[in-house]
């Protein structure tokens, strides 16, 4: 960051989309803690804070009479944590734009912290309406980006807001930069050999993933649900498995286009198989091309652990999107833990390893090693399309 915030009205966007239980407590606090060493380096320069945030989709999921649930996705629920956080004692406006917030951000002085209602009271946020984007950008002098989490959409708050700024006028918050940065390195810096490890339930999720990695990876080590796709390409017998019947002949051709750019593709030569997808489930271990009628992969065998493991800890760049199995169930989290224990090996060893993806991030923390990767990213959807090689709207917005 590199503005001078000084006696600025400060606008900013950040992701406080946090979990909230039913009496409206926050139950991980991840994203807000994400966001304050950007909150507090603002503050520093001596300057007034105006925060915007979504919280959940407070307008796919309205009343029954088809008013918003204010109760359940006001952000004055963050205000007390918020204030702690800061160490000041932050104000609430129950508008994102209008007379209210307008009048709010007059009154606000030097210090001080203004929280505004969820942007996605609104009924152009997510289309991006130019008219909502205006208002919201009279309310500062500068504008300041730190939500990577929505970088992807082209919303009022993250991409049009910023029209409204010249080029000196906004910038990238401190966690933005450090996901570009690192999304980056993997992309376009990287030491070799550069191993990216993609799972997660379904091939179509992660296809531009796949096609993308195809042209700059040297190993791609594919587990999960998808993993049995591929197993069907190559003529494997899947019994219950996951399989996107459609998604088949495109396996193939990811295999063969792989094979003639000499990128090397690891599926997972064994599994553990159970008769149902329950966690008190019959499992066996079995050949992940031979698995018998009646039973589904859920998890990487102990063959595939030992090969991922070793092909991971002779990397030197890691980029890892997607669980090997379903590893909310016990039974079915061997695969996910061996494969973090060697990335936070190689890691060790030297390598870079960067972790993306909601679920995986989630597998990471569950196992206690998220201190052991190099960098876990805040952003699913976003640092998917990053690593794909889209231009996301909010980062585009700034950089022009
Ligand atoms: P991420 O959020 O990290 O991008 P995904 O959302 O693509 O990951 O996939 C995660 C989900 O995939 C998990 O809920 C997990 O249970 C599921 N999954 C993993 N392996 C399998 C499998 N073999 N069969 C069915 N579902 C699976
Ligand atoms: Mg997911």
């Amino acid at each position: 960051m590199q503005l001078d915030y000084s006696g600025k009205k400060v606008l900013i966007r950040v992701d406080f989309n946090v979990p909230l239980d039913d009496e409206y407590n926050i139950t991980d606090d991840t994203r807000m803690q994400k966001a304050l060493p950007t909150l507090k380096h603002i503050l520093e320069d001596g300057c007034s804070l105006i925060i915007m945030s979504h919280l959940g989709r407070p307008l796919k999921k309205k009343k029954d009479d088809g008013s918003i649930d204010v109760e359940k996705f006001t952000l004055r629920h963050l205000v007390p944590h918020l204030s702690e956080l800061l160490g000041v004692e932050v104000k609430f406006c129950e508008e994102t734009v209008g007379e209210k917030a307008t009048e709010a951000v007059e009154k606000l002085e030097k210090g001080e912290v203004l929280l505004l209602e969820n942007t996605r009271f609104n009924e152009g946020e997510t289309n991006g309406d130019e008219e909502l984007a205006k208002q919201m950008a009279a309310l500062g002098d500068v504008y300041v980006n730190d939500a990577f989490g929505t970088a992807h959409r082209a919303h009022a708050s993250t991409t049009q807001v910023a029209h409204h700024f010249a080029a000196d006028e906004k910038e990238f918050g401190l966690l933005m930069e450090a996901e570009i940065k690192n999304a980056e390195k993997v992309l376009h810096d990287s030491e070799r050999p550069l191993t990216a490890i993609v799972g997660g339930a379904k091939v179509s999720d992660k296809i531009g993933l796949l096609e993308k990695l195809i042209d700059f990876a040297d190993n791609i080590i594919v587990g999960g649900g998808m993993a049995y796709t591929f197993m069907r390409a190559q003529g494997g017998k899947t019994g219950n498995s996951l399989v996107e019947e459609d998604k088949i002949d495109l396996a193939k051709e990811l295999l063969e286009k792989a094979d003639g750019k000499g990128v090397k593709i690891y599926l997972p030569e064994d599994s553990v198989v159970a008769d149902k997808f329950a966690a008190d489930a019959a499992t066996h271990n079995a050949d992940s091309d031979a698995i018998q009628d009646g039973y589904m992969g859920l998890d990487i065998g102990p063959k595939a652990r030992a090969v991922f493991a070793d092909v991971l800890t002779n990397s030197k760049t890691i980029l890892w999107n997607g669980p090997m199995g379903v590893f909310e169930m016990e039974a079915f989290a061997n695969g996910t833990k061996a494969v973090a224990q060697a990335v936070a090996q190689a890691t060790e060893k030297g390598a870079f390893s960067l972790v993306g993806g909601g679920d995986s991030v989630a597998a990471v923390n569950q196992l206690g090693l998220a201190d052991e990767v190099s960098y876990v990213s805040t952003g699913g959807g976003a640092m998917l399309e990053f690593l794909e090689g889209k231009e996301l709207p909010g980062i585009k917005a700034i950089r022009g």
